[in-house]
């Protein structure tokens, strides 16, 4: 079970430092691994922060090459050196407005595992996709093309995370029914089942992320084939990130 935030372009680096403290103790006994995704800048002062705790850091976004001429790019193997341990890849707000496809997903989840960072791998359909019937097949295809290449003991040794985020839940207050949410994590553990094996597909943590609040988490993360969740506006509160972590 994983339930990360995703601060996206949110706090600076002091209140992010700020913020993680008073995380700390609210977070110290849950039972799920807890991540908080933070902006570039805050990653270092948010590691030292945490260092000694069960709090891990992830980045929102990476490069997929591992140094050269990228200008204003950061390469996976700078966040290890800082002490990340996950990264966030295919965020739907980076396909949307950074052009991000599913080749570069896949390049990205490369890259991550060569540094030995865990990529938070985020797929989901827009509202018109489910609308027209083809969410199995439009997930099916991103989670395909993102582990292209992808070895079977990286799932075994559980890191690789998905999160299965329709895009039409995020940040609209719209959450997708427990079913609903469900029924695509099961479509995409089968998938993973299809392409590696029953043991692989069941190693990896598969989180819902769109809408997640305080007062829907724990029956969400009580479905079968969701193991947690990608926490965008509610992990901005500390209240309510303690809240969901700890269902
Ligand atoms: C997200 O950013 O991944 C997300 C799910 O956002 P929200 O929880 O705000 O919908």
């Amino acid at each position: 079970m994983i339930v990360a935030g995703n601060w996206k372009m949110n706090k600076t680096p002091s209140e992010a430092v700020a913020f993680v403290k008073e995380l700390i103790p609210k977070l110290a006994g849950a039972k799920a691994e807890v991540v908080v995704g933070v902006p570039y800048v805050a990653l270092p002062g948010v590691v030292e922060a945490l260092k000694g705790t069960n709090i891990k850091v992830a980045a929102q976004n990476m490069h997929y090459e591992e140094k050269g001429a990228y200008t204003g790019e950061i390469a996976a193997g700078m966040l290890r050196d800082i002490g990340v341990d996950y990264v966030i890849i295919g965020h739907s707000e980076r396909r949307q407005y950074f052009g991000e496809t599913d080749v570069s997903v896949n390049k990205k989840v490369h890259a991550a595992i060569g540094a030995k960072l865990i990529p938070i791998v985020c797929v989901g359909e827009s509202l018109e996709e489910r609308e027209q019937g083809v969410t199995a097949e439009i997930v099916r295809r991103q989670v395909k093309i993102a582990l292209l290449g992808v070895d079977r003991s990286l799932l075994l040794d559980s890191k690789l995370v998905i999160a299965y985020e329709p895009i039409w839940a995020i940040g609209t207050g719209k959450t997708a029914t427990n079913e609903q949410a469900d029924e695509v994590c099961r479509t995409i553990r089968a998938l993973l089942a299809e392409l590696y094996d029953k043991d692989a597909a069941a190693k990896v943590s598969i989180q819902y992320g769109g809408s997640v609040t305080a007062a829907n988490a724990k029956e969400l993360f009580a479905m079968p084939d969701i193991n947690g969740g990608l926490v965008g506006g509610a992990s901005l509160k500390a209240d309510d990130f303690e809240v969901i972590a700890n269902a």
